[in-house]
């Protein structure tokens, strides 16, 4: 009898697709994670192997790769990649890193049939990964640390998407791409490393003059307008500072290749490995862990690649930091002409967007994506990006207090932001909701104090 592996972490996804196998007469071996998943592939070389793509500590390209790289693995396996994304980008990556076919989420049982009765199984040669990080020992020096028992504070040092766009039009908002700094219980937290960590860079180092600091730099995804001020950051050229970078694999190469391909020559005249402070790149597997004493929480968002969003709990209030997300039901609302298949997609993407619901549920400050309005959104459908009214109604049903309107599209000038946060805030009275909304702004600071909210 031929053996499948199906790894997914979704049970009742899981539990169909073996179903499914079982039925076709296939012996099916199962694993919650890709990790997991690989170790049992190894072990025991099923002919047929089907993964989830995005999981948690080991994702769906990682175990393509993982496979594709085992030698003693011979014959190789058919791989097919699941996932509820529906990007070209994706079923490009996937391939790339070694699957042989890609199958969109809800997976009808006849869809997996069919496809197995195509005829498949292309081999891809893999690049190696280029993991680890550059590693010195800390330097042993008392660092500069956000005073524990003062209030929270976030502030915003780059509010735009895609790329940055300085001049006349973007003063009051600002030009600079994805960057915003957190202090809090004692820590230095920056989400992103756009345009607008140069401006976070010389404040610190106006600020702290002599004085070590410890820095930890969260990345949601690796898009030009999420990284590119990084090489600009000045802290990183002070040999006594202490720069941690965290963030999760990018897709094709990993968290770490990424960072350091864009310092590479040609690109930049500083390498990564010349940098004088010490700096520690950290690839993330966990969706929760800790930075001293702020709790953090992950969760994948819909955007092309590996992209999640963060959710921090300060002794202040909950802050999330959602840069970059296209809420599912939007995305899959397109007509289709199988009505069944119709609604059993809109019931499936409504859940995900649920997920992304109980994420933000009741927090304190949430920094969203809200790149298009409602007219301009029906023209972008599939970039990966929210809709102003998306981005209200998902904040008024979560029961958020502050929501702050962010990536603003490179083509919105400042008085097409401003007539967005109106909007915005006009939506938010239609809802009845007491959700106060503003358009994040270049500079602007917010204090967070749950005690006297
Ligand atoms: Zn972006
Ligand atoms: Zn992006």
């Amino acid at each position: 009898m031929k053996t499948a592996l199906v790894i997914d972490d979704d049970p009742i996804v899981l539990t169909l697709l073996a179903r499914t196998l079982e039925d076709a007469g296939w012996d099916v071996l199962k694993a919650d994670a890709g990790d997991t998943g690989v170790a049992l592939a190894i072990e025991h070389r099923p002919e047929l192997i089907v993964t989830d793509l995005l999981m948690p500590r080991f994702n769906g390209y990682q175990v393509c790769r993982a496979i594709r790289s085992a030698q003693t693995y011979f014959p190789q396996p058919r791989i097919i990649v699941v996932s509820s994304s529906n990007y070209a980008t994706d079923r490009a990556n996937s391939i790339d890193a070694g699957a042989d076919d890609f199958l969109l989420k809800p997976i009808k049982p006849v869809d997996l049939l069919h496809l197995l009765d195509i005829e498949g199984g292309t081999t891809f040669l893999r690049r190696s990964d280029l993991m680890g990080s550059k590693s010195a020992a800390p330097p042993d020096t008392a660092f500069f640390r956000h005073a524990i028992g003062s209030p929270p504070t976030v502030q915003f040092w780059g509010v735009r998407g895609s790329i940055a766009t300085p001049g006349p039009s973007t003063l009051k908002c600002g030009g600079n791409t994805t960057c915003v700094e957190v202090r809090a219980d004692g820590e230095l937290i920056v989400f992103d490393a756009g345009t607008g960590i140069r401006n976070l860079g010389r404040k610190l180092a106006g600020e702290f003059k002599s004085q070590p600091i410890e820095v930890t730099i969260l990345i949601t995804h690796t898009h030009w307008d999420h990284i590119q001020g990084f090489p600009f950051f000045i802290p990183l050229y002070v040999p006594q500072n202490q720069i941690r970078i965290m963030g999760y694999e990018g897709s094709r190469i990993g968290l770490q290749s990424v960072l350091t391909s864009q310092m590479e020559s040609p690109f930049f005249p500083v390498s990564m490995q010349q940098l004088p402070g010490y700096l520690k790149v950290q690839e993330l597997k966990e969706m929760e862990f800790n930075i001293g004493k702020v709790k953090v929480t992950a969760a994948f968002m819909n955007h092309p690649g590996i992209c999640v969003g963060y959710r921090l709990e300060t002794s202040g209030g909950s802050i999330a930091f959602i840069p970059d997300n296209e809420p599912h039901s939007r995305l899959r609302m397109a007509p289709v002409t199988d009505s069944t298949q119709s609604h059993e997609v809109l019931a499936y993407a409504q859940k995900q967007d649920e997920k992304l619901i109980e994420f933000i549920r009741d927090c304190d400050v949430v920094i969203m994506d809200s790149q298009y309005d409602g007219v301009e959104y029906k023209s972008h459908i599939g970039w990966g990006h929210t809709c102003v009214d998306d981005a209200v109604a998902l904040a008024v049903i979560a029961n958020v207090k502050k929501l702050f309107l962010f990536h603003h599209d490179p083509d919105h000038d400042d008085a097409k932001v401003e007539s967005m946060e109106e909007w915005a805030r006009e939506l938010a009275a239609i809802h009845g909701s007491k959700l106060q909304v503003d358009a994040a702004r270049e500079g602007v600071k917010v204090v967070l104090n749950r005690a006297t909210a």
